[in-house]
């Protein structure tokens, strides 16, 4: 009865979030990464925060249909080495002001489900160890994302409390382990 509502609310939770808040969704033409973006920057160069790459931000960006590989060759336009400047600003045809503004959609519904199943599955302890494990250290990479203002910040809630549970899966399945090994040993001494 209260695991079923809680779960409804957890799923109602789920729902609510929109991994691009206030932000439009895109991706970066070079590696594919879904990305997001402030709505007035649409227009403007911006750079992937995954590969570097600029480009022009602009609505209705798709997702590459070929792999990086297999699409026509891009122009080198890496941001970096003064010399490929004029380079990328012959391809955009703009003056190039490359922003850090494009910003990562965050992940704080997998990080709180992989969290909320370490948690679960600590009664198995490998499986608690690796979604844990998973949840603790995706969730401290993405707030530490979140705090450099490469990743929508409105997950940062999401992430802290999927990445707390991961680190009590952890605990809870150690303790486990601990558990099972002192009663094996307890049975061996009764033999
Ligand atoms: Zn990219």
């Amino acid at each position: 009865m209260l695991a079923r509502r809680a779960g409804r609310a957890y799923i109602r939770l789920l729902l609510k979030v929109r991994l691009c808040a206030m932000l439009i969704p895109l991706y970066c033409p070079s590696c594919g990464k879904e990305l997001c973006v402030r709505d007035e920057l649409l227009g403007s160069q911006v750079r992937c925060p995954a590969c570097e790459a600029v480009f022009r931000a602009l609505v209705g960006m798709e997702p590459p249909l070929t792999p990086y590989s297999l699409a026509p060759e891009p122009p080198p336009i890496r941001w970096g080495g003064g010399s490929t400047r004029p380079e990328a600003e012959a391809y955009l045809g703009a003056p190039l002001t490359p922003l850090d503004e494009l910003i990562l959609p965050h992940r704080g519904p997998m990080i709180l489900t992989l969290g909320i199943l370490g948690i679960v599955f600590s009664i198995c302890p490998i499986a608690g160890w690796i979604l844990g494990g998973l949840a603790t250290t995706k969730g401290t990479d993405d707030l530490d994302k979140i705090n450099r203002r490469r990743m929508d910040p409105s997950g940062r809630g999401m992430t802290s409390a999927g990445r707390i549970c991961g680190i009590i899966a952890v605990i809870l399945s150690t303790l486990n382990t601990l558990a099972g090994i002192f009663f094996l040993v307890m049975y061996l001494i009764q033999l």
